[in-house]
């Protein structure tokens, strides 16, 4: 039984590091080769086709057809001339991850033979059928159609020989079915808003647009240990397994030499990355055992967030060629840390801008602070929200463990912001502010925030939602997540804030406040009010958790509960006044969230009664049987002497039949938990009754199996071992 552990280990033990080719191009070189850039577009563009796509591009003009068939052509030819011999929209689906369904560039000459096409109908919408994508409801399998339709603000690139396009997805009757058409909406909304706020400061501004940086986290396991796991297969997750005796207490692994293995790898994915106009730059061993973690330059929100999308996939093309699985789970291995998503957001303008950096004068610091006392507001106001947005069944075994912050949304801002709101909200606005023809607002004890922030080691890793000098840094999304969803919320959250403290400031002004003082007093005003939200304390102590339920914060820690947010009146209200997500859209993402939520508990279920039936309990039950064995052959040879001598293994025996009782029982009790929810109707109700009854024997359940994991013989034990997951590169 155990042969293939032993196998797999001895492979993994001497498998070598991929030796890649020497390249002799330099990154800036390569950078953006498989990618339709404006470089490209000249080449292959004739002139007015290439103005006119900048137009939609930059300024979301619409593309008329004549335009779209002329850049089909100019791109078919980019494609072809890469060596591409098929095209693909590709979308992004409520299943988290992409779409893609390719068709070759090929059609009949009417002559018997084939010819290459490629039109601007193709290129700008088609039609894949929509009924096998996860839609809440929204399309019935009598209309199955939906459409994908071309966002010419992402670049097209080449993956492998297939010409990949950047596409929305949305149902026959309009409605979102993916997570990029609300993503686009809300950075539309945010842009606006934004824009209009910031004529307070700078009329010159015409856009703000909203960026995003994620680092991503993730594991590397030997092919040949991975495929031997079953769980790992099938749920990305070990469900089962005894914690080493070594794993990251020593902090040896956290910016560690790269084991050369790994460094293959990633040299290897760099290069993809870099062809493909996607900006890598950082790179490091992370905390735990086998952990590591890929930071690209930020980029704009809706491009960042294509290229992260895109850069998972990339990632588990190339792990296989270095005979790797790249783990993306939010929490493969128990006892360790898990991997997350940081999502380093700020928002800046089309002057060059960033309005979460603190300014030179007075006046762009009062700016400053306008954003920043906005975003705490939203952040407060759709806290629960926020967090209905990172949530999933995956996410949840890592918020809350002692990795990752709580199951509770709240803000860091550092000793020197925290300083600075104190100052503003205990002076009296006359006192605090004045208009100077020169230098524009002078705040009294604030002009100096500049300098100030000059110390950077003000950081605190505990905390969800953090601000890091020039940006907000939202570290509970998972790794494993599209990143739209949250950034979606995000953005949205904070427009409708900014409308919300435009129309105040406005209204104050028409009766009388001057400008500088309309907004003080509303920034004031904000800072009480929201100040539950401003936590810079340890976010993983148990304090807080307390501290924060008095708070009101919303503390609820079982997802499908968090997925409510989702469809509540606030929620509602928020998405529909924006126009980014109407409350049809926000039921069926609701549903999509709970569905997915049992089926993936399901599925772990199943594995998990599989692996203790049939793999875990005969071999603890054969093993059983060899102490036996030996006992009663003692006591054949010792007479009534047997008991004291082979005390011991007696003892064994009963501990292990003590587990096995357990698993067996346990494992019982979840399939009949099961069958009781699987007959449950209504999508939230089914989850809830998932994470209640058949999740939660989860623990117990493997709490037995580790125990046996134990005292097993070790040569017989069929699945690899934590100490060869982790520490075999
Ligand atoms: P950390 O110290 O948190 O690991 P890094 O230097 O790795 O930070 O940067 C994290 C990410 O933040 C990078 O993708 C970086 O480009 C991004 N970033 C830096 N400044 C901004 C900003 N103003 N807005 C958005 N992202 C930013
Ligand atoms: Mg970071």
């Amino acid at each position: 039984m155990s042969e293939l552990r032993f196998k797999v280990v001895e492979e993994a033990i001497r498998r070598k590091a991929v030796c890649l080719p020497a390249t002799e191009e330099r990154p800036s070189e390569m950078f953006g080769k498989n990618v339709f850039d404006e470089e490209k577009m000249r080449k292959y563009l004739p002139k007015k086709t290439y103005e006119s796509l900048m137009e939609t591009m930059k300024h979301g003009k619409a593309l008329s057809r004549e335009i779209a068939d002329s850049v089909a052509s100019g791109m078919k030819q980019w494609a072809m001339d890469m060596g591409a011999t098929h095209y693909t929209h590709w979308f992004q689906p409520l299943t988290g991850g992409t779409a893609e369904k390719h068709d070759a560039f090929v059609e009949h000459d009417g002559k018997g033979g084939m010819i290459e096409e490629f039109s601007g109908k193709l290129l700008i919408q088609q039609e894949p059928d929509a009924s096998s994508f996860p839609s809440g409801g929204i399309r019935n399998t009598f209309e199955a159609r939906g459409y994908s339709a071309w966002d010419a603000t992402s670049p097209a690139f080449i993956v492998d020989t297939t010409l990949c396009i950047p596409t929305i997805f949305i149902a026959y009757t309009g409605e979102a079915l993916d997570y990029k058409v609300p993503l686009l909406r809300s950075l539309q909304a945010v842009d606006r808003a934004a824009t209009d706020v910031c004529h307070y400061f700078d009329p010159e501004v015409t856009k703000v647009f909203s960026y995003l940086g994620w680092e991503q986290e993730y594991f590397l396991v030997d092919e040949g240990l991975y495929a031997a796991r079953p769980d790992m297969v099938l749920t990305g997750r070990t469900l089962m397994g005894h914690e080493s005796a070594k794993n990251q207490q020593l902090e040896d692994h956290y910016f560690g030499a790269i084991p050369t293995r790994v460094m293959s790898f990633m040299k290897d994915l760099e290069l993809e990355c870099w062809k493909l106009g996607i900006p890598v730059k950082t790179r490091h061993n992370e905390v735990a055992p086998n952990q590591f973690e890929l930071a690209p330059i930020f980029e704009e929100t809706n491009l960042a967030n294509d290229h992260n999308l895109l850069l998972m996939s990339i990632m588990k093309k190339v792990a296989r060629r270095h005979s790797f699985r790249v783990l993306l789970h939010e929490k493969p291995f128990k006892g360790i840390n898990g991997s997350g998503k940081h999502n380093n957001w700020s928002l800046g303008t089309d002057t060059g801008v960033n309005l979460l950096s603190p300014g030179k004068t007075p006046q762009a610091n009062l700016q400053f602070m306008t954003f920043l006392i906005n975003i705490m507001m939203a952040v407060y106001k759709h806290n629960g929200l926020l967090k209905a947005s990172i949530a999933s069944a995956t996410n949840a075994h890592r918020l809350g463990a002692n990795e990752a912050p709580p199951a509770i949304i709240s803000i860091f801002l550092g000793r020197q912001i925290s300083a600075v709101l104190d100052k503003m909200i205990s002076s009296t606005s006359d006192d605090a502010i004045e208009f100077d023809e020169k230098t524009g607002f002078k705040m009294y004890g604030i002009a100096h925030i500049p300098e100030l922030l000059i110390d950077n080691t003000d950081r605190n890793r505990t905390s969800p939602f953090a601000f890091t000098g020039n940006r907000f840094e939202f570290r509970a999304v998972g790794s494993s997540d599209n990143c739209g969803g949250t950034m979606t919320v995000l953005n949205t959250s904070v427009a409708d804030q900014l409308i919300e403290f435009k129309a105040q400031v406005d209204d104050r002004m028409a009766r009388g406040e001057t400008k500088e003082t309309a907004i003080f007093a509303v920034l004031k005003e904000y800072i009480r009010e929201c100040a539950v939200i401003h936590f810079d304390g340890n976010g993983y102590s148990d304090e807080w958790k307390a501290e924060a339920a008095k708070r009101g914060l919303d503390c609820e820690t079982s997802v499908p509960l968090i997925f409510n947010q989702f469809v509540s009146p606030t929620t509602m209200g928020m998405f529909t006044r924006t126009g980014v997500l109407s409350s049809t859209e926000l039921q069926a993402r609701a549903e999509v969230k709970w569905e997915t939520y049992t089926k993936k508990i399901q599925i772990e279920a199943r594995v998990l009664g599989d692996l203790a039936i049939n793999h875990i309990l005969p071999v603890a039950s054969r093993y059983q049987s060899m102490l036996l064995d030996k006992v009663y052959k003692m006591k054949e040879l010792f007479g009534a002497k047997y008991e004291t001598i082979a005390a011991q293994d007696l003892v064994l025996i009963e501990k292990i039949s003590g587990h096995m009782a357990k698993i067996q029982t346990l494992t019982e009790k979840m399939i009949d938990a099961r069958k009781v929810a699987n007959k449950i109707e209504n999508e939230r109700e089914k989850a809830i009754a998932y994470h209640n009854t058949v999740a939660a024997t989860f623990d117990e359940i493997r709490y037995h199996i580790d125990k046996l994991e134990e005292v097993v013989d070790n040569e017989m034990w069929p699945l690899p071992k934590y100490r060869e997951l982790l520490f075999i590169r």
